[in-house]
């Protein structure tokens, strides 16, 4: 059955029961404009994947292009009108939140709404789905655990080796060495880089997890055997035991996670 068509409404769109229209509202122009051409065409690669496994309860899925980037009032009639004459039976798209605000309550218990863009949290409209991260999740994969780590101990000059067969001598002991690891520590400035990390980490409602340091790059993920041997290189973790091979800051990293319980280790 054909229903009427809003002049606004390309001509090649068709409407009739053999197709679910979506109204797909992304902004074309202003400061967020950079990021149309890439939402336009995630949805087209998506809308392409559900039509081949045969549709939405077979019926073809189809996309109608709404410009979100326009003044959102304007956005929210566009949007309503193409509802209300039953162009569109659902409302999706990338768009910042004054855009949502502004039309959730007009589609609300009308047609279903995907909100897929992060955003700050709140949202209570029935019928706004929200399918993207409020601030405590989209921080919540980059703080949590960390070695726990002596600076001072690392920082402090090694003793100095008397040499026994010669009184009053000293033998070498790797303070030169020692003195640019030093350095490299106070350039990169942990404790302040540890000081950040807890303050953001505390703003976004999450604890930070130290964890004991000891052989965390020396440890195989897969089999759980700890060797000096294990790390071939600095950049390079071979587990001499099981032959798993990975990069050794991943190793690390990994081993971390574990032991502040955020993920299962794959030892039994
Ligand atoms: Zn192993």
């Amino acid at each position: 059955m054909q229903r009427p068509v809003p002049p606004s409404t390309p001509e090649w769109f068709t409407v009739d029961d053999s197709t679910l229209n979506v109204a797909l509202v992304y902004p074309m122009q202003g400061p967020a404009g950079v990021f149309g051409p890439t939402c336009e065409t995630c949805a087209r690669l998506a809308a392409e994947e559900v039509n081949k496994a045969g549709g939405v309860l077979g019926k073809e899925l189809r996309l109608l292009e709404v410009d979100g980037g326009a003044e959102p009032r304007q956005v929210a009639e566009d949007v309503e009108a193409l509802v209300a004459t039953g162009v569109v039976q659902g409302v999706t798209g990338w768009h910042i939140s004054s855009v949502r605000q502004a039309m959730a309550p007009r589609i609300a218990h009308r047609v279903p709404y995907v909100y897929t863009a992060l955003y700050e949290g709140g949202e209570r409209t029935d019928g706004v789905y929200l399918t993207s991260e409020t601030p405590a999740s989209q921080l919540l994969p980059a703080i949590i655990a960390h070695e726990r780590l002596s600076i001072a101990n690392m920082v402090r000059a090694p003793k100095p080796k008397p040499d026994t067969e010669n009184p009053g001598a000293f033998l070498p002991n790797g303070a030169a060495a020692k003195a640019g690891l030093n350095k490299s520590i106070h350039d990169a400035g942990w404790g302040v880089f540890l000081g950040i990390l807890a303050h953001k980490a505390e703003s976004a409602g999450r604890k930070l997890i130290p964890v004991d340091p000891r052989n965390t790059s020396r440890t195989c993920p897969a089999c759980g055997h700890v060797s000096g041997e294990n790390r071939t290189t600095q950049e390079k973790f071979e587990c001499t035991q099981c032959g798993h091979t990975a990069n050794a800051d991943q190793v690390g990293a990994l081993n971390v996670a574990v032991r502040a319980g955020l993920v299962l280790p794959d030892v039994a």
